[in-house]
């Protein structure tokens, strides 16, 4: 079954008497278990379809339906329920809060849920053993590496099970090695099942997931199924390189 299905799904942006048509018609299928790369020029609409795509925004026209239910016409406040129970977002300046622990940074999404505290530290303590960071619990994020950040991130929008990670540029901000660390983690999530929707303008990065749509003029311009590197594989032929830790 389809987690996410669009049906010409359009997005207009008024501007006093301009209309920006920054999505015009996007019809695709993206399958449980698909790790896919959204490309495309600055301005093509990537980010207004992946705020579409995580009911952070309504389509102007057309139809959405995310893990089955039509989802295109509902209310903000019925959009946000729906957002927090399935989606999982990753970005790239991690936008994890400053002050807090990384083990408090991962169990925020599960404030909302009405879970006891015993048990959203037991998730969040299992989703940081997941992405390899168990023995960093107590740490804030400025004595965390760039890299460890963003697998607190990533940690944080797994711990409530969602139906799609949708990760906006999360290799942004790391260099390479880290890069393809990141991509390693998410590959070997995606393995496990994870449908991971990511935005890069990087065609390296997109490389590790297997399928590439790219958006032009708010279209969607190509969709091709590709095989995809594999990033721990490439992980053997980059140099090593000294954690920063501030
Ligand atoms: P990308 O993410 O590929 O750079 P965007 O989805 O941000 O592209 O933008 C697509 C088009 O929509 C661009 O022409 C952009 O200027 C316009 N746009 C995006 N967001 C808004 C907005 N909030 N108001 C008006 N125009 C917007």
């Amino acid at each position: 079954m389809a987690i996410i299905a669009t049906e010409d799904l359009g997005k207009d942006y008024h501007l006093g008497p301009h209309t920006v048509h920054a999505l015009r018609g996007v019809s695709v299928s993206i399958e449980a278990g698909e790790f896919v790369a959204v490309m495309g020029p600055s301005g093509s609409g990537k980010s207004t379809f992946m705020n579409l795509l995580g009911c952070l925004d309504r389509p102007s026209s057309g139809r959405y339906w995310l893990d089955g239910q039509d989802v295109a016409r509902l209310s903000r406040d019925q959009l946000a329920t729906v957002r927090n129970a399935k989606i999982g977002f990753v970005f790239q300046m991690f936008n994890l809060l400053a002050r807090t622990s990384a083990l408090e940074n991962v169990e925020l999404p599960l404030l909302y849920g009405g879970i006891s505290s015993r048990e959203r530290r037991e998730r969040a303590r299992a989703r940081l053993g997941a992405v390899g960071l168990a023995d960093r619990e107590h740490h804030h994020p400025s004595q965390l590496s760039g890299g460890q950040q963003q697998r607190v991130a990533i940690a944080r929008a797994l711990v409530n099970d969602p139906a799609v990670i949708l990760a906006d540029e999360p290799t942004g901000n790391l260099d390479t090695r880290t890069s393809v660390e990141i991509l390693a983690l998410l590959q070997r999530l995606n393995r496990d099942g994870l449908t991971i929707v990511l935005v890069t303008h990087e065609p390296d990065i997109a490389t590790y997931a297997s399928r590439r749509l790219v958006f032009r003029d708010g279209r969607l311009r190509s969709d091709e199924h590709v095989t995809p590197l594999d990033a721990a594989e490439a992980l053997k032929s980059l140099p090593e390189e000294e954690e920063a830790v501030a």
